[in-house]
């Protein structure tokens, strides 16, 4: 047959090397088909698995503020009297954890009774459940009575650290205490320690016979829990804003 005898003609005319050579494009290519088809049928549908509520993906993940009230149990922070710095920053957190709640917005505290919490264990809790924003909350104290006033203090290290202590600053001057401002800390263990955006609040001075006075008083209290939500929403709007435009650059 012609078929045959061609063939023939072809084997006769391929040398062993030429044969080999063969064989090596031929598994280049079928290696080269695979690897494609894995890609594009096994690679894919397994991206398309990690839903926007995984760990992997923080970025979409709701956000999850952490309040930290200052001090507790043994530890009573700093005192005027019979009043202690405990005392205040437990109501001003639980009435922020209350307004969160009814926002909807996530929110986990270090401690939700008169119980002492480490400082390496407050930031610990933070950075196991991934929050996003730490707000840790406390009241100044001075050796002379007459420093008062409320502030903001922020991680100067941290990218949003300023920005975030701006905002919240914006609010909390509003409750009619004297407004000192923001100011860079970069040595405080909990905003340094904190691997998410920190803000640590001096809400009045409890050695200020009119701040302790305001500070006492379950109104105030509730009024303070008020303009920290406020803080904390414009927060969060604001670095998811930032967030969602730098990723749009990519
Ligand atoms: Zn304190």
């Amino acid at each position: 047959m012609r078929m045959d005898k061609l063939i023939e003609k072809i084997s006769h005319k391929l040398s062993h090397k030429n044969l080999i050579t063969m064989i090596v494009i031929l598994s280049v290519f079928i290696i080269a088909l695979l690897g494609a088809i894995f890609r594009n049928d096994i690679m894919r549908p397994l991206s398309n698995l990690t839903s926007p509520g995984e760990d992997s993906n923080t970025a979409s993940r709701p956000p999850l503020v952490v309040i930290d009230p200052g001090h507790g149990g043994s530890e009573p922070g700093a005192g005027n009297g019979k009043i202690n710095e405990k005392e205040i920053t437990l109501p001003i957190s639980l009435e922020v954890e209350k307004i969160l709640n009814e926002k909807q917005i996530d929110n986990i505290l270090t401690r939700r009774d008169d119980t002492a919490v480490s400082l390496e264990d407050r930031t610990k809790l933070a950075n196991e459940k991934k929050g996003t924003l730490f707000i840790s909350i406390h009241n100044n104290s001075f050796t002379d009575p007459s420093a008062h006033g409320i502030l903001t203090t922020y991680n100067p290290n941290s990218p949003t650290g300023e920005s975030n202590a701006k905002i919240m600053q914006s609010k909390l001057k509003t409750l009619g205490m004297f407004n000192r401002k923001i100011v860079p800390r970069p040595n405080l263990y909990v905003l340094r320690r904190t691997e998410m955006p920190s803000l640590l609040l001096e809400i009045g001075f409890i050695s200020n016979k009119n701040d302790l006075q305001l500070l006492t008083s379950s109104d105030f209290q509730k009024k303070c829990a008020v303009q920290i939500v406020k803080g904390i929403e414009e927060i969060l709007e604001t670095n998811t804003t930032a967030s969602s435009k730098s990723s749009s650059k990519d």
